[in-house]
């Protein structure tokens, strides 16, 4: 059988995940990618009873196969609360997976929509996506954050290996209560995140913007764009040249406004909080969670981990569970595969698996173009407030719709 498919001599590392989205990641597999291509898989079961019966080896394994393989594509997964502790009866709230995997492969991610002609963005002038790099470590989310309790001074203290101490007055509090707050960043994080941005632009071939507020933080965003400014002279500035293209840094104010008035067609890299804020409103402008894809880049530009924006669509698995049709959207995760064995193509140069992954990506818009499509895109597509369930697909009506259009450019490919 194997003369009939894509033969891919590299594995590639499957993570399986949780709920509704565990059950579009089989449909997936079995529909549009194991008939077509011959891949050695790395199968790492990453669904929450399977984290909490290894103690979450699982997740740290997975990891360190990407690091090997390079490449990784992952189901989104449940990052427990106390109601999913009781819930699956859990010995632990185990941490995020997707956390617990940039840790270790300390790469950036970068988010980017899927666009289709009917499913306009709220945004008109956008017809090309934003691709949004969030430096995902410091600032606000590993800062001291306290409250002053009344009148007295609030001063920072630095002592180094020897002892020798340095120490700056922050505050002199004379009217009373507080609040402050101690943040840090390092130099090795921020030239990881300059990296990726940087491989990531030069990937796609698009201009990279990264906006800080450096006329105000002149010394802590100062650092960040004066790194970027080094890794560009030193490392990219020719390969940006020949692939005509661009790096510039932002005040964010100018950003923000600039993005709003752009047609897309950029990587956007954001420090820590931007990136948390303006993710959420871009992709809420592009229109659909179901359209968002994610990929965590690493430095070395060679690993990527490639999954879905959204979460596992807990609502639609309850509706499932309880034996009713859903009519959840798989096209995030449908490219999570392709955007992953797109990149197993890059480093193999194998020419048939690149173009099969375009195949399939094109397969996915060509369905949504001609309204086959899932009731959240039915709903963006007719602008009306309730669809009928004529106007739309279940679950796996969709794939099998994808996988009519796939068929004779895979033939034609194979022939
Ligand atoms: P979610 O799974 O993204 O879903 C939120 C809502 O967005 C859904 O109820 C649905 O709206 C809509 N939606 C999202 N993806 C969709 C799709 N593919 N097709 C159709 N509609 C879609 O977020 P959540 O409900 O907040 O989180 C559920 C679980 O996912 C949590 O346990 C969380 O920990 C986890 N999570 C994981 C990741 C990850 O692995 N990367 C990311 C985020 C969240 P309607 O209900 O209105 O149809
Ligand atoms: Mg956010």
């Amino acid at each position: 059988m194997a003369a009939n498919k894509i033969v891919v001599s590299n594995p590639i590392v499957e993570m399986d995940g949780d709920e509704m989205t565990r059950i579009l990641w089989a449909g997936i597999k079995e529909k549009l990618v194991l008939p077509y291509v011959d891949c050695p898989i790395r199968y790492f079961d990453l669904g929450l009873p399977n984290r909490d019966a290894t103690n979450d080896q699982v997740t740290i394994d997975a990891a360190h196969a990407i690091q090997e393989c390079k490449v990784g594509v992952k189901c989104a997964t449940i990052t427990p609360d106390e109601a999913r502790v009781k819930e699956y009866h859990l010995k632990k709230m185990w941490k995020s997976p997707n956390g617990t995997i940039r840790n270790i492969l300390n790469g950036t991610v970068f988010r980017e929509p899927i666009m289709c002609r009917n499913i306009t963005p709220l945004v008109p002038s956008w017809t090309q996506p934003i691709i949004i790099g969030r430096h995902a470590y410091g600032d606000q989310y590993r800062a001291t954050d306290v409250r002053i309790p009344g009148n007295g001074k609030l001063e920072m203290v630095y002592t180094d290996a020897e002892g020798h101490q340095q120490k700056w007055e922050v505050n002199n509090f004379t009217t009373g209560a507080g609040v402050a707050m101690g943040m840090f960043n390092t130099e090795e994080s921020i030239r990881g995140f300059a990296l990726s941005c940087f491989q990531m632009a030069l990937q796609r071939r698009v201009p990279l913007y990264m906006s800080t507020k450096n006329t105000i933080l002149k010394t802590y965003d100062g650092r960040f764009k004066d790194i970027f400014q080094e890794i560009y002279e030193h490392e990219f500035k020719q390969k940006f040249q020949e692939a005509g293209i661009i790096y510039e840094h932002r005040l964010i104010d100018d950003m923000v406004a600039y993005c709003v008035k752009s047609h897309g067609g950029y990587v956007w890299a954001c420090k820590n909080y931007d990136g948390d804020v303006q993710s959420d409103m871009v992709a809420q402008g592009y229109g659909s969670l179901g359209l968002m894809t994610s990929v965590l880049m690493c430095p070395d530009g060679e690993t990527i981990e490639a999954e879905a924006a959204h979460g596992t669509v807990t609502r639609h698995f309850r509706a499932h569970q309880r034996g009713e049709e859903t009519s959840t959207n798989s096209v995030a995760s449908i490219y999570a595969w392709t955007r992953g064995l797109a990149h197993r193509a890059k480093l193999d140069h194998n020419e048939k698996l690149a173009a099969f992954c375009h195949a399939v990506e094109q397969s996915c818009v060509e369905c949504i173009e001609a309204g086959q499509y899932t009731k959240d895109l039915a709903l963006i597509a007719t602008r009306k407030e309730t669809v009928e369930r004529s106007e739309y697909l279940s679950t796996m009506e969709f794939l099998d719709a994808v996988r009519a259009r796939l068929q004779p450019k895979f033939d034609a490919l194979m022939h």
